[in-house]
């Protein structure tokens, strides 16, 4: 068996790529995930049953926090301390390796998507919270555990609280909850207040404004400490190329330790993190051969 699966587990989503032998899809799928958290978290192993006997390395990419093979923590789907590399190996995978969602979503759009070609590349993910990847050669960068959390690097220590249990972190100024949060306290949707800040001047447009600049002031000093080549905007706030992506991008045209970056935008949208879980399934299966 050659296959390759990379399955993406999101709040209400699995989607999932079937790469042969020669890396080329050959079957792709998205499926809506049950309400209830026992019967949410089979679905995974239920997936790779589909392929079981032509698939020799499965990937699993997942919002939450993911080590050796664990998924440890999990604010946003309600899944703890799994065991899915055990779950997926037992379901047929020979090998299984499992990431967290904005890690796999970096190392395909280094890799395949658009920061093909960057030695250095900064990926992020905007969505709920503000996720990160930093690839180095095609590879993710990791050091005692997978590096870029950026999403929790505090900005405000004395901002709002953060369900990673810390106050002030840049997802809770910058990403998509918090805009959401700020929509509610005016009264409106998040769609309406995109729409209200499409007015220059409007209170909407203000309050968007300063958002972006935090993005931005952010983003700097990432671009500070990592000097990437290339950084890859994607996330579902960023796929939905409303205002806030506008304002977000354009904010980012002031950078000054980002002077030197390139700002792409993602080019595989919302199978990145499938991809890139083929991507990291397929790495595993060549660093284990033995396995098989
Ligand atoms: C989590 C990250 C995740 C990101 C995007 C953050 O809150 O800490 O692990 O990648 O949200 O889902
Ligand atoms: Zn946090």
């Amino acid at each position: 068996a050659q296959g390759r699966l990379g399955m993406d587990m999101g709040g209400t989503n699995i989607r999932w790529v079937f790469l042969d032998g020669r890396g080329a899809i050959a079957d792709h799928g998205v499926q809506q995930l049950p309400r209830h958290a026992e019967a949410r978290q089979r679905v995974p192993g239920e997936i790779v049953r589909r392929y079981r006997g032509r698939i020799c390395a499965a990937g699993l990419a997942i919002a939450g926090t993911v080590d050796d093979g664990r998924i440890t923590w999990s604010a946003n789907l309600g899944l703890a301390d799994i065991d899915y590399d055990d779950e997926l190996r037992r379901a047929g995978a020979p090998r299984a390796r499992v990431l967290n969602d904005a890690q796999a979503a970096g190392l395909a759009e280094a890799r395949i998507g658009a920061g093909r070609g960057h030695r250095l590349v900064l990926v992020l993910t905007i969505g709920t919270g503000i996720g990160g990847a930093v690839v180095l050669e095609g590879g993710l960068l990791e050091g005692n555990r997978p590096a870029g959390e950026v999403g929790h690097m505090v900005v405000d220590p004395s901002g709002p609280e953060c369900n990673c249990g810390r106050r002030g972190c840049w997802e809770r100024i910058a990403g998509g909850r918090a805009l959401a949060e700020l929509a509610a306290e005016r009264g409106k949707t998040i769609v309406e207040f995109e729409q209200a800040a499409r007015w220059d001047g409007s209170p909407e447009a203000v309050l968007l404004g300063e958002r972006a600049d935090a993005f931005a002031a952010g983003v700097d000093s990432l671009c500070a400490i990592l000097a990437p080549e290339a950084l890859v905007l994607g996330g579902g706030v960023m796929a939905r190329r409303g205002v806030i992506a506008q304002k977000y991008t354009e904010a980012l045209s002031g950078l000054r330790w980002g002077a030197g970056t390139r700002v792409l935008h993602s080019q595989l949208g919302d199978a990145a993190g499938a991809h890139g879980a083929a991507l990291a399934a397929g790495d595993r299966a060549r660093e284990h051969p033995s396995q098989t």
